[in-house]
């Protein structure tokens, strides 16, 4: 009906907390000075870019000087991965070997294959069928001339979450680097840099209820990345560009309250998510993707045969609820998604994708709404389905 409306993809991106928006609004109106400039008006800008700084470090238990603003996850990812390439070849060791995985969001897996073009060699560890890098995998595939291990802590699509400290264990007892794109993980789960053995660690603010646009980058000292953006030589000169304070603000203060918030609203999400999965995996020649256990607390993900992604999100929009098919980024292409094929999912399987991810504003009567409209449109698209066979109520395919 009409009258719905239920915002179930929060892995896309999610609302900015009332809280986030009250710390940044200042820094647009009456406190707006660039914070490199030497009189008074800006040194609030300044003030509290550093406090910025000194809050999102104490959230992931890293210290301030570790913590270096982007534009965002992208970004945060693209430096990683092209910055220790460059800090290896600036060191003579040019066109290493890189580690990463097959289920990385675009910004790891497109920057990967750019250094691929560059001379460096990538091995992309595959996964089970729940989404998991085995450790023993990893293990094995660290060569001499390995330069760094690029590791997603939670996938986008699937909720996987990954055994992010035991892969940065084996990274660190081969003196390898290690980095994990952690923008799924970071306000859902605990995040600890230290006891992740972490060296690099990219967030994105409006994963969190921050704004869109900023993000960091975890650099663990005393390692100096060269910078990916040059220019006035801000962020002591490894990140140009006029720093976004209100941005930065509004990062802080969002993660401060999911970090504090987690405790109750991780269970809160986690049992709405259960309610969602023991539902919807009720219906015939549906699945669960990704890990039934490791999972974001937020994020249900399913395949439904004999029905089409794209389709699905349409009549479900129709129906007044947002969601997703595969990733947001690929969502315009017909390709299946990488994470499906991964997992092990036929291409006309994995074309039935749907996620499901919940966020602060979601409530029971969301999922009440969910569980009686997807079946319904589940069900309508089968009917009209050439791979549905209508008779025996199952599809024409034999696996
Ligand atoms: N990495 C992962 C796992 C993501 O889910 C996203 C989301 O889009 C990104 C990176 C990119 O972050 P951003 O949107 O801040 O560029």
């Amino acid at each position: 009906s009409m009258s719905h409306f239920i915002y179930a993809d929060h892995a896309a991106t999610t609302a900015v907390s009332d809280t986030a928006l009250q710390a940044m609004l200042p820094h647009f109106t009456t406190a707006y000075g660039n914070p490199s400039s030497l009189y008074r008006f800006a040194q609030e800008g300044k003030t509290d870019l550093e406090r910025a700084r000194a809050e999102i470090a104490a959230c992931l238990n890293a210290r301030p000087e570790e913590i270096y603003f982007t534009s965002g996850g992208t970004e945060a990812d693209n430096w990683a991965l092209r910055g220790v390439a460059e800090l290896m070849a600036l060191k003579g060791r040019k066109g290493g070997h890189i580690i990463t995985s097959a289920i990385e969001h675009h910004a790891v897996l497109h920057t990967a294959q750019y250094l691929e073009k560059q001379g460096y060699e990538v091995t992309y560890l595959p996964v089970d069928g729940r989404g998991l890098v085995d450790p023993a995998a990893l293990e094995g595939a660290i060569r001499p001339d390995t330069i760094l291990i690029s590791i997603m802590a939670a996938n986008n699509e699937i909720g996987t979450i990954e055994p992010v400290a035991e892969l940065g264990r084996i990274a660190r007892a081969h003196k390898v680097l290690f980095h994990t794109d952690a923008v799924q993980a970071v306000g859902h789960i605990p995040v600890d840099v230290e006891a992740w053995n972490v060296d690099l660690l990219s967030l994105s603010a409006h994963k969190f209820r921050g704004p869109k646009g900023v993000g960091a980058l975890y650099v663990k000292k005393p390692l100096r990345l060269p910078a990916l953006i040059q220019g006035g030589g801000q962020e002591k000169g490894r990140r140009s560009g006029t720093e976004n304070v209100p941005g930065a603000v509004g990062m802080a203060a969002a993660l401060r309250e999911a970090v504090d918030g987690l405790s109750r609203e991780s269970p809160r999400l986690a049992a709405l998510r259960d309610r969602l999965i023991d539902g919807l995996t009720g219906l015939p020649y549906t699945r669960l993707t990704g890990d039934p256990v490791n999972r974001l607390p937020g994020t249900a993900s399913f395949v439904f045969e004999g029905v089409e992604g794209e389709a699905l999100l349409l009549h479900l929009d129709a129906r007044g609820i947002c969601a997703s098919s595969g990733s947001a980024c690929s969502s315009a292409s017909l390709d299946p998604s990488h994470v499906l094929l991964a997992i092990g999912l036929p291409h006309a399987i994995a074309h039935g994708s749907l996620r499901l991810s919940l966020g602060a504003e979601n409530t029971e009567a969301d999922v009440d709404y969910i569980l009686k409209e997807v079946p319904q449109v589940v069900a309508y698209l089968r009917e009209l389905s050439p791979v549905w066979d209508r008779d025996a109520q199952k599809p024409t395919w034999e696996l």
